[in-house]
């Protein structure tokens, strides 16, 4: 175990601590922080800023994600006796449908008869025009339980942090709206504050080494079907597409109950062209109703993803997490925040709020666990994108699991596959299963003569072209 040489940096009764936004990290860390608090009986004010109103429709109301519940968070929030609201729940889902270039693949839960916890929700208070009555938003849903656990909502933006003058006096946070600036002096000031907001880089100037996380621009929105229309097309399931598009990392087609929600992510920023340019597709096209045409006006958001790890994300007193710091790339972002929120709760009450305890009691496991296994995902994110953009090759993988001829593999192939697509298990160990020596020696010469009849038919297109 590590030590703590100040014995100032302590939460104790009447300590103070001010949480920087209310999305998943925020809410998750004074889930955690009144929890800790409570078991040691110590008695802490911990209060939330956030200038959004999660009562809105639209991006003005949401922190702007397809909404996936992935199932290890679903039992986490269970565990943590967070039980999802059913007015939140969309949808709950039962598998995730691959589509390649040419032919797509219904992928189920590796554990044959087990029915996945995976649900989606609205982030915010539904899309601009959505009819529903009352607030169905998920992360209004968390303010209020934290809110019923004794947390103060604070309904302002923070404005700027000033660091003390003596080391481990309080952090001065600056809030207020329009030209007010308030003061509250906080024992412990978390940065929950994501990635699409100038706090990022206001803190990053404050000189304690906290460099953000660098991210790209993906694209939304949400298209309204008929509940019918979306049982029937889409059903349970969240669509995933690999379709070779040279700008796309991936696309993905989330079922809600009467809208489903439309998320591009690239491998550069994505601005509206790309979403227009997916939604033409045809393989898109033949998901959507026969007289469907893009709506001139729908429900869009430019929203950022981190795509590295902040650098520092701590000094006495402050603690940042969430997408601001470190999470799983491309993967349960709301999960990574709850692991995180958990982990910097913990230290900041049983290791003290010094900078020293941060780096020791959360950054460093967190970059074990997560950046470490990043590294991995990189790997699998690579070799996903050669062998889908390979006609050949993914047709070959898609009608192994299809045929049921060889199910050993088949059921090996789909496993691979889940787990890439819900994050339900590490990069690490996906990489490990792809390794599988039985799976290797039975798909390394398929693969290879698959790339063969690949090579042979980008010749012949290339004869064609000139
Ligand atoms: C296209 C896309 C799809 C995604 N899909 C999923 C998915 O299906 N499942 C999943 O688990 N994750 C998904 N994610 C990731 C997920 O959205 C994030 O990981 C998650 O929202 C991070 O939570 P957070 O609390 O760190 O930040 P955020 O959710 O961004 O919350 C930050 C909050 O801080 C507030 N804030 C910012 N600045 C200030 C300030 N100065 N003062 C006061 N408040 C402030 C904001 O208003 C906001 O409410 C997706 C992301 C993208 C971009």
């Amino acid at each position: 175990m590590f030590k703590i040489s100040n014995n100032n940096l302590f939460l104790r009764n009447g300590s103070k601590i001010a949480i920087i936004g209310g999305g998943p990290a925020g809410s998750f860390f004074a889930h955690f922080a009144s929890r800790y608090a409570e078991e040691m009986g110590i008695d802490v004010s911990i209060k939330i800023f956030d200038i959004k109103s999660f009562c809105q429709r639209g991006p003005r109301g949401c922190n702007m994600c397809a909404g996936v519940i992935s199932e290890n968070l679903f039992n986490k929030l269970e565990e943590e006796e967070i039980n999802i609201a059913q007015y939140c729940v969309q949808r709950k889902i039962e598998c995730y449908y691959f589509q390649m270039q040419a032919d797509g693949v219904l992928l189920h839960h590796p554990v044959s008869g087990h029915t996945p916890r995976i649900v989606t929700v609205f982030r915010g208070n539904g899309p601009v025009k959505s009819l529903h009555e009352g607030n169905i938003s998920f992360d209004d849903f968390l303010l209020n339980h934290v809110k019923e656990r004794g947390v103060e909502i604070v309904s302002e933006v923070v404005k700027e942090l000033s660091l003390p003058a003596k080391k481990g006096d309080s952090v001065k946070v600056i809030y207020g709206s329009g030209d007010s600036r308030n003061e509250f002096n906080a024992d412990l000031v978390v940065g929950a504050f994501g990635v699409n907001t100038g706090m990022m880089e206001k803190v990053g100037k404050m000189g304690f080494g906290y460099k953000p996380p660098k991210t790209v621009r993906t694209c939304q929105c949400e298209i309204m079907l008929s509940p019918e229309y979306i049982e029937k097309t889409f059903g349970n399931n969240v669509f995933v597409f690999a379709l070779a598009k040279e700008k796309l990392k991936f696309a993905s087609i989330t079922p809600k109950a009467d809208y489903v929600t439309v998320s591009l992510v690239g491998k550069t920023d994505l601005t509206r062209n790309n979403l227009i340019d997916f939604l033409n597709h045809p393989t898109v096209r033949k998901l959507m109703p026969e007289d469907w045409e893009i709506p001139k006006s729908f429900c869009m958001c430019i929203s950022k993803i981190p795509v590295t790890y902040a650098k520092h994300p701590y000094t006495d007193r402050i603690v940042i997490l969430g997408d601001a710091s470190i999470s799983r790339s491309y993967k349960s972002g709301m999960e990574s925040a709850f692991n995180m929120a958990k982990l910097s709760a913990y230290t900041a009450f049983n290791h003290g709020v010094s900078g020293r305890a941060f780096m020791n009691g959360y950054f460093k496991p967190a970059k074990r666990l997560l950046a470490r296994d990043n590294l991995y995902g990189i790997i699998m994110l690579k070799i996903n994108d050669y062998l889908s953009s390979q006609k050949q090759i993914a047709n070959t993988n898609i009608k192994i699991i299809k045929s049921g001829k060889d199910k050993k593999t088949a059921e090996q192939i789909n496993e691979i596959l889940w787990n890439m697509l819900t994050g339900n298990r590490p990069y690490k160990e996906i990489l490990y299963m792809a390794m599988n020596p039985r799976l290797v020696l039975k798909m390394l010469p398929i693969n290879t003569f698959a790339w063969a009849r690949q090579k042979k038919d980008d010749v012949s297109a290339w004869f064609k072209r000139n």
